[in-house]
């Protein structure tokens, strides 16, 4: 077992890694695992993300994953040590606590901890989506809608996330085609009422995506659904397909160790990114079911570093 060290971060997004280049820049030497291998995608959800155009600081976009790469040279030459390997355990219930690493399982401890494991959208797991991904089939409209301007589009999905990727695709879109698998959304009243008032976005009920055209040509021209009621198929046109039906926090790492909203994200303290364990503090999409972006992800990696250097300052750590 190696003696503690001040902070320990999980994930290597842009909470992950915005967090150990302020930790690191206070001292803390931060020890950072980027593993994830198992379950999501060392670099989190920008390196499936084409380019990014909203990203402040560069007018001519990037692309996710060498935005990533520079964000993860930048907290290395920072000195924050980053390390390749999934964290197979964390034991919370007593300080310093105790992590779980590798093949091994060979033990560290930290003193504190920020957990910033990201979310991962959920796919409808069609091979054709697989397929077409990047080319078309996107599950972030703020990310991609830009480039369907003046397009016709085929949104998936019924909760308040596709609400709110079709109110955005039809500010930019000719039309938003809204497929739903049931026959009433269920989103908040408030998000369906928006929805159905805006001329652009064409609810899609009862209808479950077959298959996304064309793999053959390596881009989407239209989406096959199928009425659940009526056996029937049915063609969409549409030049881009955005998948909105959820996205799943990575927290199987923490579950039953830190309080979870009921949708299973991270509760923090509101304005902060403590956790209900002392010295546990969360970051990026993990803990954030409302904003989602890479900009918020680092500015939260950013408060959480803070915060655990106020933290460790108030134990007398650091
Ligand atoms: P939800 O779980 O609320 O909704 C997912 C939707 O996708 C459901 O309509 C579900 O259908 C559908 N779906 C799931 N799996 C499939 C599948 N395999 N095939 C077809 N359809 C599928 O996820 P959201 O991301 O929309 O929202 C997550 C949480 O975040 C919610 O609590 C939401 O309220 C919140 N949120 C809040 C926002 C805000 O307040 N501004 C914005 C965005 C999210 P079915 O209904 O049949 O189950």
């Amino acid at each position: 077992m190696s003696s503690p060290r001040k902070v320990i971060i999980i994930g290597s997004g842009p909470a992950g890694f915005t967090a150990a280049i302020y930790a690191a820049r206070a001292n803390l030497a931060p020890l950072l695992f980027e593993g994830l291998t198992r379950g999501g995608i060392p670099g989190g959800q920008l390196m499936i993300t084409n380019d990014v155009e909203n990203y402040p600081g560069f007018p001519q976009k990037i692309a996710g994953p060498e935005l990533m790469k520079a964000v993860r040279e930048q907290a290395e030459r920072q000195g924050a040590e980053l390390v390749t390997e999934d964290v197979n355990r964390v034991d919370l219930s007593r300080r310093p606590f105790r992590i779980g690493v590798g093949d091994d399982d060979v033990e560290h401890v930290a003193e504190s901890l920020i957990v910033a494991t990201g979310a991962q959208a959920r796919w409808l797991g069609l091979e054709s989506e697989h397929a077409l991904k990047g080319r078309g089939v996107s599950a972030c409209a703020v990310c991609d809608g830009a480039f369907f301007r003046g397009q016709d589009v085929v949104v998936v999905g019924g909760g308040d996330t596709a609400m709110e990727e079709a109110m955005y695709l039809s500010g930019i879109c000719r039309s938003v085609s809204l497929v739903h698998r049931r026959e009433a959304f269920r989103a908040s009243k408030a998000m369906q009422a928006r929805v159905l008032g805006n001329p652009k976005i064409r609810p899609v009920y009862n209808a479950v995506v077959e298959e996304i055209l064309d793999v053959g040509k390596g881009e989407v021209t239209g989406v096959r659904v199928k009425d659940v009621v009526t056996g029937q198929p049915r063609l969409l046109e549409a030049t881009g397909v955005f998948v909105a039906i959820g996205h799943t926090p990575n927290t199987d790492l923490v579950k039953g160790q830190l309080d979870l909203h009921d949708n299973g994200y991270i509760r923090t303290v509101p304005g902060t990114t403590r956790t209900s364990v002392e010295g546990v503090f969360a970051a990026g999409d993990v803990q954030d079911f409302t904003y989602r972006q890479a900009v918020t992800a680092a500015g939260t990696g950013c408060m959480a570093a803070l915060e655990v250097e106020r933290w460790l300052a108030a134990q007398q750590l650091h």
